[in-house]
């Protein structure tokens, strides 16, 4: 089981710039793994490419830094193959809902048990700061030439409207608020979206510092109640669904919101559906006898290439 943070801790050197958001987000990744109390032989973390990516070289559990937006049908994959992993995904803005879109438009059809947190920056930080999928119309970071000339997708509308059942947004810079969402993110049985404001001094320093997030973004209202109480209730699940699409349409760049939007318990995930189907998963699967004798006779399939 997890015991503390620091034997989270990796021997691997973080070359992230001083200042950057991403070293909030890792301690409150470590934090939330000890506060959830998981193993960390049971534990995955998953990236894409990007500043954000390095993130799994720096936590001791199972990492995987995959390919540039391809993060998403990894963590499927493992979760799919082994159901008792907790499975945590860990990547950027322009890696997740720019490269990546595609994936994370259908993960929502799929509703698998894994959890996303995504770095979200505004700019594409490794590459010297092009401006990302969620960079507002009109803002100049140090890369543009001119004012951003793109409008900005917002990624947790993308996300309701796609099947997400936990969608929150936090920032780096408030690293117990973060963890804290994210214990319940990977309470929470099915897909999760953390969108994270997180901090980048080398090339959005102007919008996404420690004092800027405190100015600019606020807790959602006390009365605002994102939670389903009964996910057999077709008319509540749309109901709050509208309510957490309001509330985002309401926020402009400057003013906007954190906490949990929407959440939604519904038991109907991509595992149950295979469970269904009577489809064990791989690790499940006898593969050897007693003595580590392979069960699979693939001589016929060898046999059958021969030329
Ligand atoms: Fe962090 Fe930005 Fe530096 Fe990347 S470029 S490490 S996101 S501060």
């Amino acid at each position: 089981m997890a015991t503390d943070v620091k034997s989270l801790t990796s021997n691997e050197f973080n070359d992230w710039c001083p200042g950057c958001g991403d070293s909030g987000i890792v301690l409150a990744v470590k934090n939330a793994i000890v506060k959830a109390n998981l193993d960390p032989h049971k534990t995955v973390i998953v990236s894409g490419i990007g500043c954000s990516s390095k993130l799994p070289h720096l936590v001791n559990v199972n990492g995987v830094h995959t390919l540039h937006g391809r993060p998403i049908p990894f963590a499927e994959g493992i979760k799919l193959a082994n159901p008792e992993l907790t499975v945590l995904l860990d990547s950027g803005d322009g890696d997740t809902y720019g490269i990546g879109v595609g994936h994370f438009i259908s993960a929502g059809r799929r509703n698998t048990d894994i959890k996303l947190f995504i770095h979200d920056n505004g700019v594409y930080s490794l590459t010297k700061g092009q401006a990302s999928p969620t960079l507002p119309e009109g803002r100049k970071t140090k890369s543009l030439p001119a004012p951003n000339i793109n409008g900005a997708l917002s990624p947790l509308s993308l996300a309701i409207m796609s099947g997400y059942n936990f969608v929150a947004r936090a920032q780096s810079f408030k690293v117990n608020e973060l963890a804290d969402i994210m214990v319940k993110a990977i309470q929470h049985k099915g897909l999760a979206l953390v969108d994270i404001m997180q901090g980048c001094p080398t090339y959005n320093p102007e919008f996404t510092s420690a004092p800027w997030f405190n100015t600019h973004l606020k807790p959602l209202p006390q009365d605002y109640d994102g939670y389903v109480k009964d996910p057999s209730n077709k008319e509540e699940v749309n109901e709050k669904k509208l309510n957490a699409i309001k509330m985002l349409l309401s926020e402009d760049p400057d003013n906007m919101h954190t906490g949990i939007f929407f959440q939604n318990e519904d038991p109907d995930t991509f595992e149950s559906r295979l469970q269904a189907r009577k489809i064990p998963s791989p690790v499940s699967q006898k593969i050897a006898d007693e003595s580590g004798n392979p069960l699979t006779d693939i001589e016929p399939l060898l046999k059958s290439l021969e030329v």
